[in-house]
């Protein structure tokens, strides 16, 4: 039987990822805008995405690269429990947008794809490891 989707991920990435309760409990975890590019930061150093540029205001977040370099765009406000599905800012949000930028570093994988969500899981153990 395939796993529920979780609120606020695409169906594949639900579906897919190994981390699933990890995966899950960061859609559900707010991030303010203060701890959004600290949480990046982290995460990009531990995975060795270089020179990573964090960008604010897109209502449902963005990640990939940008004049040749790894980016996320963030939204501006936090998301509210229950709402994922909305957008916000989140740790789901928040990995899910570094995993792009870590395939666009990696020259890995298409959007949403097996080893898109491969790049995703090793950020969720990453974030389970420090969080
Ligand atoms: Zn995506």
């Amino acid at each position: 039987m395939r796993p529920k989707r979780i609120h606020g991920e695409y169906s594949r990435v639900s579906w897919w990822t190994t981390e699933y309760e990890t995966l899950r409990s960061a859609h559900a975890t707010p991030l303010t805008r203060e701890s959004a590019p600290l949480l990046a930061g982290a995460l990009a150093e531990l995975r060795g995405i270089r020179g990573l540029t964090v960008e604010w205001g897109y209502p449902y977040g963005r990640g990939g690269g940008k004049r040749g370099r790894p980016w996320i765009g963030l939204p501006r406000d936090q998301m509210m429990p229950g709402f994922e599905s909305l957008g916000g800012l989140r740790v789901g949000l928040v990995l899910h947008e570094l995993a792009h930028a870590a395939c666009f570093q990696f020259q890995v994988g298409a959007n949403h794809s097996r080893d898109y969500v491969r790049e995703l899981d090793r950020l969720l153990r990453e974030w389970k490891a420090i969080a």
